[in-house]
């Protein structure tokens, strides 16, 4: 299983009603954060996450909306107890705006490991457990995209264990894909697993604009959350401009890559009342989500 939640869905500014937008993805107690805005932590204690779970912070990108929330969400993270350390990652340059922002929340009681990305290449790299891709984005800045995948542990089948005469001690070790060693003999996983099951897979990407790399970077993903600042066509020139999207564009990549379930996020301040447009940006994308901060939902596929 994996727990999503859109904590925030704002864009450029928090609203009284409005957090930035943020994403908390969550599998076995560990979590990463996906963006820190201005008020990440008050957003996160709304919907009810727990941040002492984090155990890495993804930025897209340096636009205040997406970053400045940093010192104060680092303090309140202190201040629920962390002491294991924290990864920061992003666009190459994410140490020296990480080393500026924390001037003013010194003495953390946890370290701080800053991971670098390369903002024009894909990268591929593994933390807490889950798989983390990057996709160069196009917006103003270098902006990357980011997909969280799950790599489940095949099935164990415990009546091939029980026929080898396998004590059920070193079920754990086979399951984790450990050879063990019994009296003298050698078991290894190929023994006791039966097959593989599918990975769970979150894609998230804001803010751009519209790129033909993103169909297959969504694709596979039992969620795309993706941005879209406006409904309204009359404000395509303005979103070409400002490196941003319409709805229509991030339901027009959903459809493309084929993916069940589609989030929109980073709604423009102007934008007063998302939601109205659920029903016709349903037509363009059927499974539509117009979120409100909070929304979440757990990931639980088909075959268990
Ligand atoms: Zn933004
Ligand atoms: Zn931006």
């Amino acid at each position: 299983m994996m727990d999503v939640c859109l904590a925030g869905t704002g864009g450029m500014l928090p609203l009284v009603r409005r957090y930035l937008t943020c994403c908390w993805v969550e599998v076995m107690g560990k979590a990463i954060l996906i963006d820190c805005g201005e008020g990440t932590q008050v957003a996160l204690s709304a919907a009810d996450c727990h941040v002492n779970r984090m155990e890495c912070l993804l930025i897209t990108h340096f636009h205040a909306d997406h970053i400045s929330g940093l010192p104060g969400l680092m303090l309140t993270l202190g201040n629920h107890g962390k002491t294991t350390p924290l990864v920061i990652a992003g666009p190459s340059g994410i140490g020296r705006i990480v080393n500026s922002l924390l001037v003013i929340a010194r003495q953390l009681p946890f370290e701080i490991i800053i991971k670098e990305l390369n903002p024009k290449e894909c990268e591929s790299f593994d933390i807490a457990g889950l798989q983390v891709d990057t996709l160069p984005l196009n917006h103003k800045v270098p902006c990357l995209g980011y997909s969280i995948t799950y790599h489940r542990k095949p099935v164990f089948n415990p009546e091939k264990a029980a026929s080898l005469g396998i004590p059920v001690t070193y079920y754990k070790y086979l399951h984790k894909g450990e050879n063990v060693e019994v009296d003298g003999n050698v078991y290894t996983p190929d023994m006791v697993l039966d097959g593989e099951r599918n990975p769970i897979k979150v894609t998230y990407c804001t803010d751009t604009q519209p790129i033909e790399t993103m169909v297959d970077f969504a694709r596979g993903s039992d969620l795309f959350i993706c941005e879209g600042m406006y409904f309204d066509e009359e404000m395509r020139d303005k979103m070409d401009e400002k490196h941003h999207m319409l709805f229509s564009d991030a339901a027009d990549i959903a459809s493309r890559a084929e993916v069940p379930e589609l989030w929109l996020t980073h709604y423009s301040p102007a934008l007063v009342n998302p939601y109205e447009y659920k029903d016709e940006i349903c037509k363009v994308f059927p499974n539509t989500i117009v979120p409100k901060d909070g929304y979440k939902k757990t990931i639980v596929p088909a075959d268990k």
